[in-house]
Order: structure tokens, then sequence, then C-alpha cells
């Protein structure tokens, strides 16, 4: 567990299949970032450059993390989660010189995914909410992410609730240049979710996770909330089969214990 400590650089054990729906971030993701880690010299035979970083923004627990997470496991890149204002808070005074570090660790461990999340923690707009600390460290972070020859190998993404109150310098192409909108999922979207979360449990094939998707309950969802409502159902189920273990006698049958709707009910209650 401590390897995967915040900051710790590992390659994750998300994969594509842990992910529903974000299709589209999935193909820039595999275009610009998976394919030049796969195949460099294709992308120095060309002279491509794909330094650019993403900004994910959009309401919260809809899959930024986890997305960036299974891209990074993909294309077999360390990955480092750096929360922004754990790193303005722990570090106060050394804000700038723990930016250096960060770049200076993925260089070593390229190819590196940094992921910043509530990067707007570090890139509120200059002169407004921040004071000096922001203000230094902004800068620090501009300097690094404009170092994009010493950059190789190194991917930034960046994530946030409020893009409303990210500096605009941030924004620039060569920086988090590519934005990308990270919404609620719709319909289909709940659908693959619940399904991502089911794969590995021991469901019932009673259990109608597309209809239950659609329902007017699971509307306004996030794909944390959906992860949320299998470990509920999940738990009832579990629940259950101890109670059953309690009660059995031994002339009873031992069938197995699946995750049934009822169990889906309760959660949703
Ligand atoms: P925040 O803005 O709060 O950091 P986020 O958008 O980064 O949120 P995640 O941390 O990726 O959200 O999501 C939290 C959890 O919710 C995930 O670990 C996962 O279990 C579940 N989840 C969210 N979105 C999805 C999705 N699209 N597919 C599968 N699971 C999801």
């Amino acid at each position: 567990p401590s390897l995967r400590r915040e900051g710790f650089t590992s390659i994750p054990d998300v994969t594509w299949d842990d992910v529903g729906g974000l299709d589209s971030l999935r193909k820039e993701f595999e275009r610009y970032i998976v394919r030049c880690i796969k195949r460099p010299e294709d992308c120095d035979e060309f002279g491509v450059s794909m330094q650019d970083g993403f900004l994910l923004f959009g309401p919260p627990g809809c899959g930024k993390t986890l997305i960036a997470k299974a891209m990074a496991h993909e294309a077999g890149a360390n990955f480092i989660h750096i929360k922004g204002p754990e790193l303005l808070n722990k570090y106060v005074g050394e804000s700038e010189s723990e930016v250096r570090k960060i770049f200076s660790r993925a260089r070593t461990n390229s190819p590196c995914i940094i992921f910043f999340d509530e990067v707007d923690a570090l890139a509120t707009k200059r002169g407004k909410e921040g004071g000096w600390v922001v203000e230094r460290l902004l800068n620090q972070l501009l300097i690094e992410l404009d170092g994009a020859g010493q950059r190789k190998g190194v991917y930034v993404i960046g994530a946030t609730n409020r893009i409303d109150v990210i500096d605009d310098a941030i924004l620039r192409p060569g920086r988090f240049g590519k934005k990308h909108y990270v919404p609620l999922p719709g319909a289909d979207e709940r659908v693959s979710i619940l399904k991502a979360h089911a794969r590995s449990r021991p469901m019932s094939s009673a259990v109608d996770l597309d209809a239950l998707a659609r329902r007017e309950e699971c509307s306004n969802l996030t794909g944390a909330d959906l992860a949320l409502l299998v470990n509920e159902a999940a738990i009832a189920a579990m629940e259950e089969k101890w109670k059953l273990q309690a009660n059995r006698t031994s002339s009873m049958s031992s069938s197995p214990h699946l995750i049934e709707l009822t169990h889906f009910e309760q959660a949703l209650s």
C-alpha cells in the first residue's frame, strides 16, 4: 500500500475496462499520449511533439483521475498524482522547489504522467485569491511546463471542477492547451459504468444493469455514486450470505451467493 502513496511514482493498475463511458477522451489520450509513448521513434522521425498538456474539467466524481490512471497503465507509464491544495499547504515556502522536484522525478521515471488534481489551487488567476505563495508556485509551474525540450517522455494532465478560476496563462498551447470537459454520465454511460464495477463481482444473471441505469433514481448519479451503488449492493449480498450461513442447518444446500436485484433495491433506498 505504501507504493500507492500520494505523490509516489508507479504504474497504476487501473485498465480501460475499469472506465465506463468517456470514449472520446480515451481516443484523444490514445492519439496524443499512448501512441507516442509506445512508438517514440516514429514521433522522432516525423518531428511530432505531443507535449501539450490536457486539462480535464467538470463535476467531481465523473472519472477524471480514473481515466488518467487507465491511460498511464495502457501506455506502461509511471504516474505521479499531485493534489494541488496539498502541494500548497504541505510545503509552504518550499512549493517552488517541490514543483522542480516533481518534474525532475518524472524525467528520471519517464515515460511518466504527472496528474495535477485540483489544479485550480495552484493556478488561480493571478492577483486574485492565492497571494504570493500561489503566484510563485504558478510561475515555477509555467517554467517547468515551458521546458518542453527537457520534458521528453513527461506528460502533464490537470483536473479541476472550477475552470472559471484558472489563470489563462496556464491554458496556452504547450502548457495545458488541450481542454476536455468530463460531464455527468448520460444513460448509456451509466450502463457502462455499472458494468465496469459489476465486472469482477458475483452478479446474478437476473440483474438487468441496463434497466437499472435508466431508472429515474439514477438519472443524476455521478460515476462515483454508481461505484458506491454497486459496492453497497455487494455489501447487502455479503451480509445476507453471512446471515444465511449463521442460520444454516447441515441439511441445507450451499448454493452460490450472488448479487441480486433486491440488493440493488436496498442500496438505492
Ligand atoms: P474529483 O474531481 O473529485 O477528483 P474525478 O472526476 O477525478 O473527481 P474519480 O476520482 O476519477 O473522479 O472518480 C472517483 C471514483 O468513482 C472512481 O475511483 C471510480 O470508482 C468511480 N468512477 C467515476 N467515474 C467513473 C467512470 N467513468 N467509470 C467507472 N468508474 C467511475
